[in-house]
């Protein structure tokens, strides 16, 4: 009798949560992962699905991606599936006025598991809106995102312009109110230097993302990561990548691995114009990592456990067995590429032997990206039908 409706058999798996880098088989029964082992029998199971030659990870974790409220905004499935992700984060689309249809519109809809960040902006990302100081209420953000723990994961602070420091002092405070935390999107300025906002305003657990961007460089004159950086990640502050369309410089990444300044997270700041003039998807993303020299473990851990971990998920980003079945099966396409980073100095690339394309997306159990039909059967096998119907 099977004990698995689907075996992935052969593949390579990397599961950083359990320490897991080399072949193995996956079964999956029902939502759930139900086994990771050599050699799982092929009788065990339904449906076989042959995965050798590629790798097999947990669903991918996307803690920064745009589905609702921007004007770039994306359905989740449609920006997510294609690229192994299986858990997308909205980053700050929502704010506490406009949750509900959020909910109802994106979280509700999707096969994509969906959190969010509420935006510090009771409008949410639209328009001028993230200009708007008297509506930025710490109180009333961090009583909604308590109320629905179960989709909002903590507090966006974004695009202020302004010269003081409202908006990430209320980001922060709706972030402790709510026992979550802040990620920040915003460029320093002379009034608010990003050295006193890292040392000085953001508690440990916060985060900035667009960390290799232009906008707040990482790197100084002299080449070196500076000094504030160093301090704020000793005291708990974190860094997100957030590729994007305009915030992600290999100029900036490339010295700060060589540094020893890698991301927290690998994530894609996805939406409309990234996803076509970057390619900032989750697997190319992830791709440009391994070309700047990061072991794939180590990129792979960066995309699923870390930020499962720091959205205090920790059921997913996994394959324990017992945990929902979201698995990603990966294959590094060995074939010459062109990596393009993205920024206010112009689009470059990277030259790679290699990228990862996503071969399947499985999410609790059921296949929703098959790239090259592996869990099908061949068209010969179709069952005949009366096909002489009047
Ligand atoms: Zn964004």
């Amino acid at each position: 009798m099977p004990r698995y409706d689907k075996l992935l058999k052969g593949g390579h798996v990397i599961d950083p949560a359990n320490g897991i880098n080399g072949k193995m088989d996956v079964g999956i029964a029902g939502r759930s992962i139900a086994a990771v082992a050599e050699d799982i029998p092929a009788e065990s199971a339904n449906r076989v699905i042959d995965v050798s030659g590629w790798y097999v990870t947990p669903g991918l974790v996307d803690m920064h991606a745009h589905s609702f409220g921007f004007s770039g905004a994306m359905f989740p499935d449609e920006m997510c599936l294609p690229y192994g992700v299986t858990t997308m984060v909205d980053c700050g689309g929502p704010g506490w006025r406009t949750f509900d249809d959020f909910n109802r519109n994106v979280v509700q809809k999707a096969n994509v598991r969906v959190f969010g960040f509420l935006n510090i902006v009771g409008a949410g990302m639209v328009g001028d809106a993230e200009q708007v100081v008297a509506d930025m209420d710490a109180e009333l953000t961090a009583e909604c995102i308590s109320g629905r723990g179960d989709v909002l994961v903590g507090v966006k602070v974004a695009h202020f312009l302004g010269p003081g420091w409202e908006s990430v002092d209320r980001g922060v405070e709706a972030a402790r109110l709510s026992g979550t935390f802040c990620l920040i999107d915003q460029n320093a300025k002379p009034t608010r230097p990003f050295s006193e906002m890292l040392l000085e305003h953001m508690n440990p657990g916060d985060g900035v993302t667009h960390c290799y961007g232009y906008g707040k460089p990482m790197i100084g004159n002299d080449g070196k990561v500076k000094p504030h950086y160093i301090e704020a990640r000793n005291r708990g502050i974190k860094f997100d990548v957030g590729h994007g369309n305009n915030s992600f410089s290999f100029s900036m990444a490339v010295p700060a691995l060589e540094q020893g300044f890698p991301p927290d997270t690998i994530s894609t700041d996805m939406h409309r114009m990234s996803m076509s003039t970057s390619r900032a998807t989750m697997t190319e993303v992830m791709s440009k990592f391994l070309a700047m020299g990061m072991p794939i473990e180590d990129v792979v851990a960066r995309s699923t456990v870390a930020p499962a971990e720091w959205i205090r998920r920790p059921d997913i980003g996994t394959l324990t067995p017992g945990a929902p079945a979201d698995v990603a099966v990966l294959e590094l396409v060995d074939r010459p590429a062109g990596l393009s980073d993205s920024g206010p100095l112009g689009y470059r690339i990277m030259k790679a032997p290699h990228r990862l394309n996503c071969q399947l997306t499985i999410k609790d159990g059921n296949v929703l990206w098959d790239y090259d039909g592996s869990s099908k059967d061949d068209w010969s096998e179709t069952p005949k039908t009366d096909l002489d119907i009047p």
